[in-house]
Parts: C-alpha cells; sequence; structure tokens
C-alpha cells in the first residue's frame, strides 16, 4: 500500500465485534481479564491501550519502522529517548535544535551524567571533531527549528555507525511524508506529534520510531516513568494522521509562494526556506525530501521593533507558538519559542520570524502578510 492509504488503514481495521470503521476512543484504565494470570493482551492503561495501539502501528508504517511508541508529549519521547543512556554517555547536538530539545539535555540529563556538545551538523568535519569515545548519539533535526538549516542525514548516519554511535532524528518538520530518516540510515526517529501529524493544534503528543528491541526498551521505560498519551489523545492524532499526505501538499504550496512573495519584499532582509534555489541547503532538501514543507523564518529589516510590529499585525496568522496545524500562526523565535536559549550558542537573531504556513487560501495569508509588512 502506498503512503496515503497505509495513513487510513494501517492498524485501524473495523472494530470486530460492531463494525465500527474508526478506531474507538478505548476510555478505560483497566481491562477484565478471563482468569488469573490471563489477560486480553492489555491490562492496565498506562502499558497499553488499543487506541494507542492503533496509533503506533500506523506511525510505524508510515516511518518505515518496526514500531512506534507513543508518549504524552515529544519531550516526553526524547526524554525516554535520553534515558537509554547512561551517566557519562555523550551526545553530539544540533545547535540550534528546538529549545525545549537542548533544555531537557542540558538542564535535566546533565545532572544524571549525561554530557553534550552543540554543534553544527551542517560541517561533518565539525561534527567528527566533536566525537569522544562515549559519544553514542548524533541528535539531528532537519529542517531546523527555527533557521531550516537541511542536515545530510545519510552522511551523518554514516559518521556516527563508523564510530559506534546511533543517528536520533527529530523529524518533526518534515514528517514522514516528506522524509523518511530510516531510509537515510537514522537509527531512531523522534516526533512531536502535537506538529503536523495531529495537524489541528487540539492535541500534545510525542513518539519515537525505531526497531523492536529499542521499541521494547522505550515501552519498558515509559511504563516504568509513565508518560503516555491518554486514548482521546491517541485518538485526536490518529484522526489528524489520515490527512497528512493532503495537507502537506498543501502547506508545501502555500509556503512556496509565501517564501517568494518574502524574497521580493523590500521590508524583509533574508528568508529562510529550502525551497528557495539560493538557500544553503536548497540542493540537499531537493535530494532528501518530496516537498520543502510549511515552515519559513525570515528577519524583518528595522529590528527587533519592527519584527515585533509584524508579528502583532498579522490577522489570519494568530501570533502563537507552536506549528504544523491548518491555521496559520507567526511568532518571534527569539522571545517566544527559544527564550530558554537566549545567552547560549543557540541564540537566534532578535529580527527574525517563523511562520508556520497553513492551508487556508494562500491568497488570504498574502494579503495578510503584506499589511503586517506595510
Ligand atoms: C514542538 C517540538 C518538540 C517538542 O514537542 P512537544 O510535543 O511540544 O513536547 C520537539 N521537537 C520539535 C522540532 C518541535 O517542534
Amino acid at each position: 500500500m502506498q503512503f496515503e492509504t497505509r495513513a487510513i488503514h494501517v492498524g485501524q481495521e473495523p472494530e470486530p465485534r460492531t463494525g465500527a470503521v474508526v478506531v474507538p476512543i478505548y476510555q478505560t484504565s483497566t481491562f477484565a481479564q478471563p482468569r488469573v494470570g490471563e489477560h486480553t493482551g492489555y491490562e492496565y492503561a498506562r502499558t497499553g491501550n488499543p487506541t494507542r495501539t492503533a496509533l503506533q502501528e500506523c506511525l510505524a508504517s508510515l516511518e518505515g519502522t518496526e514500531q512506534a511508541v507513543c508518549f504524552a508529549s515529544g519531550l516526553a519521547a526524547e526524554d525516554a529517548v535520553l534515558r537509554l543512556l547512561a551517566p557519562g554517555d555523550h551526545v553530539v547536538m544540533a545547535n540550534d535544535v528546538y529549545g525545549g530539545t537542548w533544555r531537557l539535555i542540558s538542564k535535566v540529563h546533565a545532572r544524571y551524567g549525561i554530557e553534550v556538545s552543540a554543534v553544527d551538523l551542517t560541517d561533518l568535519d565539525a561534527v567528527a571533531a566533536a566525537f569522544r569515545p562515549t559519544t553514542r548519539f548524533v541528535w539531528a533535526e532537519t529542517p531546523s527549528n527555527p533557521l531550516l538549516k537541511v542536515l545530510d542525514l545519510a552522511a551523518l548516519a554514516e559518521l556516527a555507525h563508523d564510530r559506534d554511535a546511533w543517528l536520533v532524528a527529530d523529524n518533526t518538520f518534515a514528517t514522514p511524508y516528506l522524509q523518511r530518516p530510516t531510509d537515510l540510515g537514522a537509527d531512531l526517529v523522534v516526533h512531536s506529534t502535537t506538529k503536523y501529524l495531529g495537524g489541528h493544534s487540539d492535541v500534545v503528543g510525542g513518539a519515537a520510531c525505531t526497531d523492536a528491541q529499542t521499541a521494547a526498551d522505550l515501552a519498558f521505560l515509559q511504563n516504568a516513568v509513565g508518560a503516555v498519551p491518554g486514548p482521546f489523545d491517541s485518538w485526536l492524532t490518529l484522526r489528524g494522521i489520515k490527512t497528512l499526505g493532503v495537507r502537506m501538499d498543501r502547506h508545501c504550496a502555500n509556503a512556496g509562494r509565501i517564501a517568494e512573495f518574502l524574497a521580493d519584499h523590500d521590508r524583509v532582509e533574508q528568508v529562510l526556506y529550502p525551497g528557495l534555489s539560493d538557500h544553503p541547503g536548497h540542493e540537499l532538501a531537493a535530494r532528501q525530501m518530496t516537498g520543502f514543507g510549511g515552515m519559513i523564518s525570515f528577519r524583518v529589516a528595522g529590528g527587533v521593533e519592527a519584527a515585533r510590529r509584524v508579528a502583532e499585525g498579522t490577522r489570519l496568522f494568530f501570533l502563537a507558538e507552536s506549528l504544523g496545524g491548518v491555521e496559520s500562526l507567526i511568532e518571534h523565535p527569539g522571545i517566544m519559542t527559544h527564550a530558554s536559549v537566549v545567552g547560549t550558542d543557540l541564540e537566534v537573531a532578535d529580527d527574525l520570524l517563523r511562520i508556520s504556513v497553513g492551508i487556508e487560501s494562500v491568497d488570504d495569508l498574502l494579503a495578510d502578510l503584506a499589511t503586517a509588512l506595510d
């Protein structure tokens, strides 16, 4: 089956007793057991829930991994992945990862002995130089947030594997519709399903997609620690995934038009969008992805005050954190999503704005941005 078909059918057979064509929301915390010591495959809903199972089977199929383990949030998934490490282990992490990922490793896991180096992962020599005998993970995010850098996943996987390390890829921005990191050699894919996979800005969730053994280790950690997604959250995410392909096509088409408009605008200093031919990662993105995505960052002429006025001047683009929903959003990374990295190597320019281009009419979106910039 092709991607769009798997998104609608894998893990989603009609419910056998009633024939319901949509996977039910199994809103139950426990499952009756036929005999002592025997169960139906489900015992207690922290350990497993059939709505969550359906989501996990579907997502694993889309990422092309043996299994997926779904979590209460993207950061909960990342936390579990980092718990696979032991004190003294080292991570080479992209120097422009999502701010919350950086906070998780540098402020939480660092206290338990995990070491991290922030490196520009577009520079493969710098990546090799950052390796230590204790390096276990290279942690990549591509396209990155908010600078939309494109990383060469195949090259990073080879570099990591030559040194007995794993490549972990955050595929939140691209989604498996546009990019499949494990096809390029990644060992583990993490997601904030809050974004494009859920797709409607109505649920928070996360996932780790990987081989069966690692998934079992993560499921053990999840059951021991507890960051599970509820059945309704799992259902909303699965419902969102059904339309991922058609939504991503529209996100990409709208973003392409808007990136060109911004690039021509005299109040815009620079546009970061991998679909523009002058983007340093354009050719790599064209090779590695099947579309350039719906995220654009741009620098406004006139500094932080001008950027602030543009961010507060749109009507259709809501001023909000997050991304990947059907509605368009605008935000100021320096003050909003990336405030936790101010003063570190990961700090971003204060005239930078990030937009998540939704699937509204592109003409309305262009008019809204034109008004705000004027
Ligand atoms: C939002 C986001 C996360 C964190 O996910 P939550 O669901 O908010 O916990 C991680 N990585 C990227 C790229 C994100 O955009």
